[in-house]
């Protein structure tokens, strides 16, 4: 599994080895041609485009067209040999946005991703632990949510539980909620009732493009902010009764914010 195509499934046909390869080349299952996804959200510091397909190419012309990002705690992913750019230079990125599509420009003997990840000195570190999984961070220990806005159909930039932020766009109804670590469950307008509890690093809460109407998140205080409306109270708990969830059944949320009990 991969976090950097669109279609998870991929397969590697050239992996790393230190001083010799310092990347990790990814196609999608079968040889198929990709969208190129953001790994995690950040900015584009770099991007490199109008490079033909030169096999035995050396330097920055191997990389082809390229997109560079640096995020949070200072590491950087790489993607390489883009047949199409879609991002520019100074570009905040969310995870999951569309950065390129594969191709064989560069350095390149076929069509496939090359993707790096750079430690905070910009060196070549191995990628194959994080082509599914978080870089590494000196900020583990925060907690952060994210949510997915209906009408932008994308993520949004992750939020920091406690934080004065919060996630979501006044407005635009929301379909998922990415929580960290802890235990969240939301209620589905358009389906009528609760979807299960989800826990894990990589499930969220919600069908994205559906409208969330309640949501109960376990150890945390949380509210939530309705479409065409205001913020509500503050929820410490979580039960069956109108203090154990946040939200008005029917009434769509554009915005959520958590802190600590
Ligand atoms: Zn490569």
């Amino acid at each position: 599994m991969s976090r950097v195509l669109l279609n998870a499934e991929n397969q590697i046909t050239n992996g790393y080895r230190k001083n010799v390869h310092q990347g990790v080349d990814v196609v999608k299952k079968w040889y198929e041609q990709d969208t190129i996804i953001c790994h995690t959200e950040g900015e584009v510091v770099s991007v490199q485009t109008g490079i033909p397909n030169e096999p035995g190419s050396t330097g920055n012309r191997s990389y082809g067209n390229y997109v560079k990002v640096k995020h949070e705690d200072g590491y950087y992913t790489l993607y390489a040999h883009l047949k199409t750019v879609y991002v520019k230079k100074g570009e905040k990125v969310t995870r999951g946005q569309h950065l390129g599509y594969m191709g064989d420009t560069g350095n390149a003997y076929g069509v496939h991703l090359h993707f790096e990840v750079r430690n905070k000195e910009d060196r070549r570190i191995d990628p194959t632990p994080y082509l599914d999984a978080d870089l590494p961070s000196d900020t583990k220990d925060k907690i952060y949510y994210e949510s997915y806005d209906n009408y932008k159909k994308k993520w949004l930039p992750r939020v920091t539980v406690g934080s004065s932020e919060y996630a979501g766009n006044i407005g635009n109804s929301m379909g998922g909620i990415y929580l960290d670590k802890y235990r969240i469950r939301v209620h589905d307008k358009n389906k009528g009732y609760w979807l299960p509890w989800v826990s894990n690093r990589t499930d969220y809460a919600g069908n994205l493009g559906n409208e969330i109407d309640g949501v109960q998140i376990e150890g945390l205080a949380y509210r939530v902010h309705l479409k065409r409306g205001s913020w509500l109270s503050w929820v410490y708990k979580v039960d069956d009764t109108n203090n154990g969830y946040a939200g008005i059944y029917g009434r769509p949320i554009d915005a959520i914010q958590i802190k600590y009990l």
